[in-house]
């Protein structure tokens, strides 16, 4: 039997008069990976968002790990629970290297990032190994002293997902991966999505608009629209739903 690592009750979230999410149920089991989907502007950033503490909902209750977890900073979610996320719009360090930004994600303080532009220490030195080794694992190794943001778009992702997995988390929440990305790339992302299922002891979250990636790494999808959950369910069963591919296919 799964045992549950999240679990999101009656969320709501609202702006002003905006509904971002109407009286959400959403809920992750322990190294389960779930597709969320549905049309722009139906809350899944916002859903997202929420579970990693970004924004503070309107209502409704969350526990992870079987704790109560009250709201708090996206600082403490990760911390403590372990909560790691990329983001829509690609957000790297500029001017630093790929193993660089692993680093800054390992230990994100400032503090940590002034002690290794001042030298080495054999704590660096094995803290640059371990980026090294994720950099392996996520098929960036040769670039690890090239500029993260020089990279092709399929790359800079590789660097977000390197950064969030070095924080060594146990609840991956993944914004568009394969926003931008050409076929070629999102199909060796669905192959590295899975890898780090089967290879880390983790959950992850996949917001994506590209359904093969949805389809092909989900074992059960959620579908949201206009802050609404209106299906739910593996993704075969999901993908042939009425209601589904009027709101999110159009048909
Ligand atoms: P999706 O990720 O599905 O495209 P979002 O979660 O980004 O949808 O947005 C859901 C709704 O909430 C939209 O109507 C959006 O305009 C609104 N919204 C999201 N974030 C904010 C915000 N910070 N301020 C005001 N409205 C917001």
């Amino acid at each position: 039997m799964s045992t549950t690592l999240l679990k999101a009750t009656d969320v709501g979230c609202r702006f002003g008069g905006v509904i971002a999410l109407d009286r959400v149920d959403f809920e992750v089991a322990e190294n389960e990976i779930v597709g969320l989907i549905g049309p722009n502007g139906s809350g899944k950033t916002t859903l997202l968002n929420v579970l990693s503490g970004i924004y503070k909902p309107t209502s409704g209750s969350l526990t992870i790990g079987g704790n109560d977890v009250r709201w708090p900073s996206s600082r403490i979610l990760s911390k403590r629970y372990k909560l790691a996320r990329t983001f829509q719009n690609i957000r790297l360090a500029p001017g630093l290297t790929v193993r660089d930004n692993v680093l800054i994600g390992m230990h994100s303080t400032f503090h940590w990032y002034d002690a290794l532009r001042r030298g080495r220490s054999s704590r660096e030195a094995s803290a640059r190994q371990a980026a090294d080794e994720i950099l392996e694992f996520v098929g960036i190794a040769d670039k690890a002293d090239h500029i993260a943001t020089d990279l092709s778009y399929g790359d800079q992702r590789r660097v977000e997902i390197s950064r969030a997995l070095a924080t060594s988390p146990k609840l991956l929440l993944l914004d568009e991966p394969a926003a931008g990305m050409n076929p070629r790339e999102a199909a060796s992302l669905v192959t590295l999505i899975r890898q780090i299922h089967a290879q880390r002891d983790l959950s992850i979250v996949v917001i994506e608009h590209n359904m093969n990636v949805v389809m092909n790494t989900a074992s059960r999808v959620m579908v949201l629209d206009a802050g609404l959950c209106i299906a739910h369910g593996d993704p075969k069963t999901v993908s042939s739903d009425e209601q589904v591919l009027e709101a999110y296919l159009g048909k």
